[in-house]
């Protein structure tokens, strides 16, 4: 497998832009090649690259923001392809691929998939170029391929880890998912909203996975979480600082339903919503982050409830006597503000 980030854009910007100094941030599985891409801009252009050390997870870790204050000139932000190229003043988005082809994880779960005819299809940024030899070699076998139409922030059939709203508006018309790449986070995110069966067809160990089992857990684990914050009389609601998940509003709301409904509400505002950020604050019973979802949808370290909004959706549904339903059947569990960060 080789992850090839988009040199050629990169080079492109610089020539047009010609800036002195850049920073660059990428996911923890993209820094050797976007240290090798500085070490070249730097011998090619004569061009100073600063690397954020901040935790880089997804799309909504620009660091827009942080240009002036370094006094760069722009930033590249590497590996979440989006059908956004260009996030607030400086930011540049820099696609990478990997070179992994699915043929041979595609022939492997054929047999899997047999018991159903109607397939959609969905990965992330990776490998969005494989779903087009996927949807040929699946219709060859004789299955129904739907992808889901691309927005203005996703391309066609991406999947973030919080945001499926390509795959959502297509799940009456299929039978269940195959969803591209080695990412039990995408895969299970992809069950979970959709509430379809879903198979992780992983090409670099040619193995097919039935994700059922680990969204049920998730699953089970979110709805205990909002039945145990539902006693909890005092809340911490937190806002996530990350400037493409700001989420002022939902916490606004959130905190106000939590007041009408009795509850008194500490706000709270951080970059990482950690166990060690939310440790200090002994007399909040639960917390509410309108920041990534995952980090209470996956958090196991917590030793209080962290609800997401989804889940903070549910309590409030539960506090007023209302159904909550299946609250993370939907088609975003937070609504990223990256494509929306002004010009
Ligand atoms: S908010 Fe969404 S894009 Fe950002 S890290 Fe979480 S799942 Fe990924």
């Amino acid at each position: 497998m080789t992850v090839r980030i988009d040199e050629a854009k990169v080079f492109e910007i610089i020539e047009a832009k010609h800036p002195k100094v850049v920073l660059v941030n990428a996911p923890g599985g993209l820094l050797r090649q976007t240290k090798e891409l500085m070490e070249k801009v730097k011998s090619k252009y004569g061009v100073k690259g600063i690397l954020s050390g901040d935790s880089c997870f997804g799309i909504c870790d620009t660091v827009d923001d942080d240009v002036e204050k370094l006094q760069a000139d722009l930033a590249f932000h590497i590996g979440h392809n989006a059908a956004v190229t260009e996030v607030g003043d400086y930011t540049y988005l820099i696609d990478a691929v990997d070179d992994v082809e699915f043929r041979e994880v595609v022939d492997t779960a054929v047999e899997t998939l047999a018991q159903f005819k109607r397939i959609g299809l969905a990965t992330f940024s990776q490998h969005l170029h494989e779903l087009k030899p996927v949807r040929e070699q699946l219709e060859g076998k004789g299955f129904q391929v739907v992808v889901g139409r691309g927005n203005s922030l996703m391309l066609e059939g991406q999947v973030f880890g919080c945001d499926f709203s390509t795959p959502f508006p297509i799940r009456d018309q299929v039978d269940a998912f195959a969803f591209l790449g080695e990412s039990e986070f995408h895969a299970v995110g992809l069950a979970l909203a959709t509430g379809k069966p879903t198979f992780m067809l992983d090409p670099y160990m040619n193995e097919v996975t039935d994700m059922k089992a680990a969204a049920e857990e998730r699953r089970k684990r979110s709805i205990l979480a909002v039945y145990k914050a539902l006693d909890a009389r005092v809340f911490g609601v937190v806002t996530g600082l990350k400037e493409g998940q700001k989420m002022l509003g939902r916490s606004r709301w959130i905190s106000k339903r939590l007041e009408m409904n009795g509850r008194k509400v500490v706000e709270l505002a951080m970059r990482d919503v950690t166990p060690e950020r939310l440790a200090p604050h002994r007399e909040i019973e639960a917390f509410v982050q309108t920041a990534c979802p995952r980090i209470s949808v996956d958090g196991f370290t917590f030793d209080r409830p962290v609800l997401s909004i989804p889940q903070a959706d549910a309590l409030v549904a539960l506090m007023e006597g209302r159904e909550p339903g299946e609250f993370l059947e939907r088609s975003k569990w937070i609504e990223l503000t990256v494509g929306l960060i002004k010009k």
